[in-house]
């Protein structure tokens, strides 16, 4: 039986807080997310806002995609309301 438990060794994610001294959870707040406090380190800033402006961008194209794809199904709903059923189905056309 092993007496140390795998769960309570945490990874750490980012530098630790200057203020609290905690392992912050993510490194892309540019608040530590044990005490709020803002973390005064340029290059944890910068790469922090990196990150957020990569979420940003991924989270912006995926909107896009979905207006998209919204504009056309409701085109295409519109067209299938406007076609009433059997007009299209003649066999002299
Ligand atoms: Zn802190």
């Amino acid at each position: 039986m092993a007496d140390v438990p795998n769960n309570s060794v945490q990874v750490a994610k980012g530098p630790p807080c200057p203020t609290c001294g905690r392992t912050l959870l993510t490194t892309r707040s540019a608040l530590c997310n044990w005490c709020g406090a803002v973390i005064k380190d340029e290059a944890y800033q910068q790469r922090a806002a990196e990150e957020r402006a990569l979420q940003d961008a991924e989270l912006q194209q995926q909107l896009r995609i979905e207006q998209m794809e919204n504009a056309r199904l409701g085109v295409l709903g519109r067209l299938k309301k406007n076609r009433k059923p059997g007009h299209n189905v003649d066999p002299l056309v």
